[in-house]
């Protein structure tokens, strides 16, 4: 049984006290998938149509919702962020030994995407306070095989665009941003998405927005979209046969299959047309995590999160920094006690085994990624997280004492 501070006990009340006594036995989930209002009509809708294959009506209305939330150039739906971002390595023609700049504090697809060309990954750490890649250390990494600047806005909280895409043009760097955290979030009014010549989106089922497994590659440079097409196609011109604008189609590049069924792409059209009420939830969560564990994260020498003036973040998810990973696994553990699952994040890509034999770490290390891998715990947040269990989750929190 957790009790509460005194503090949160006059915040919630008795009422709520009582009712949070009778969710107890409830576990709490990191995350649950959310059924927005029309998934199953526009299921079945997708089946009846008689198109269940790629690029069919649904694919076409998801498009199309996406480019007025991302202010993308164009945008290719495909089968996952990771596909997103292989797609981008070979639209860049990237060859082996080229090297591409990324953060160590990401996931491994962004690396893999361009060790599968042959590429290397050069991973530079991050920033202690938004954990987003540290632009002051970008120029220090570059060399005459650099090719490419990759950023991931860590949990929807824009990176230093401002500097980076400074250095990507002095430098003639091509810029690829993996959003897969940041769909709808802004960075001094323009969305995340918009400032690389592409970027990549995740519908996972872990995201904001998901259909399962899928993505989306963002087209913001008009001369990559024409192959992009085609290297989505299995290298074939069939999106323009299909247009009308050639009489047959032929294998005229290399590529792969990269694009969704519709029937995916008619999950994803429900829940990006449930974006706004998704968003007001996830916020809503997000803003009482971040309000109410302020006075106990500055008594226990806990971080919370960042947001610089300018961003906008998307409540994609909710961390806490704890001062070493010893009390990051009991925080772990004693949430797991009375059924709250949180869990860490990313392991630095620049010791893994893989990492290792393909990449290369920038001068310096990355001593700021290893640190916060080890200090890192999310808290449950999706949709339908009740308030009566994010007040759980709250005061399961601050019952915890570091030590
Ligand atoms: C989820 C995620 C991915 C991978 O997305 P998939 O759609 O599962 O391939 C890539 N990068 C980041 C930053 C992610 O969070």
């Amino acid at each position: 049984m957790v009790e509460p501070s005194g503090q949160a006990r006059e915040r919630n009340g008795s009422d709520s006290r009582s009712a949070i006594e009778t969710s107890q036995a409830t576990r709490i989930p990191f995350n649950r998938s959310h059924l927005s209002e029309h998934e199953l009509d526009y299921l079945a809708e997708a089946i009846g149509q008689g198109h269940t294959a790629g690029d069919g009506p649904f694919t076409r209305r998801a498009s199309q919702l996406l480019k007025e939330l991302t202010g993308a150039g164009s945008v290719l739906l495909t089968t996952s962020c990771t596909d997103a971002l292989e797609m981008s390595a070979i639209l860049l023609d990237f060859q082996p030994g080229d090297e591409i700049i990324m953060p160590s504090f990401t996931f491994m697809s962004a690396a893999n995407a361009f060790v599968l060309r042959g590429a290397v990954p050069v991973f530079v750490d991050c920033r202690g306070d938004t954990l987003n890649l540290d632009e002051r250390l970008i120029e220090g990494a570059i060399t005459a095989r650099t090719r490419a600047i990759m950023v991931v806005h860590y949990a929807g909280v824009g990176c230093e665009m401002e500097a980076i895409t400074g250095l990507a043009e002095r430098y003639s760097l091509a810029l690829i941003e993996d959003n897969a955290h940041g769909l709808g979030a802004s960075y001094h009014g323009r969305p995340l998405g918009s400032f690389g010549c592409m970027a990549t989106q995740s519908f996972h089922e872990t995201k904001n927005i998901q259909c399962g497994e899928g993505g989306a590659l963002l087209v913001n440079d008009p001369g990559l979209l024409a192959r992009a097409e085609v290297i989505r196609e299995k290298g074939t011109d069939r999106s323009r046969f299909f247009r009308g604008q050639v009489d047959k189609y032929r294998w005229i590049d290399i590529g792969s299959s990269y694009l969704p069924s519709d029937v995916l792409a008619a999950l994803l059209t429900s829940q990006l047309e449930s974006f706004d009420k998704i968003q007001t939830r996830r916020q809503a969560v997000w803003h009482k995590y971040h309000w109410e564990l302020a006075d106990w994260a500055a008594e226990n020498g806990v971080s919370q999160p960042m947001v610089p003036d300018g961003c906008m973040q998307p409540a994609h998810l909710y961390y806490l920094l704890l001062p070493d990973m010893r009390n990051r696994q009991a925080l772990i553990g004693h949430l797991a006690e009375s059924g709250v699952q949180a869990t860490f994040h990313y392991q630095p890509l620049h010791t893994a085994p893989a990492g290792l034999r393909y990449g290369r770490v920038a001068a310096g290390g990355c001593p700021v990624s290893e640190q916060i891998a080890d200090r890192l715990i999310r808290l449950p947040l999706f949709p339908d997280l009740v308030e009566i269990d994010v007040a759980r989750v709250i005061d399961t929190v601050r019952a915890f004492e570091v030590s």
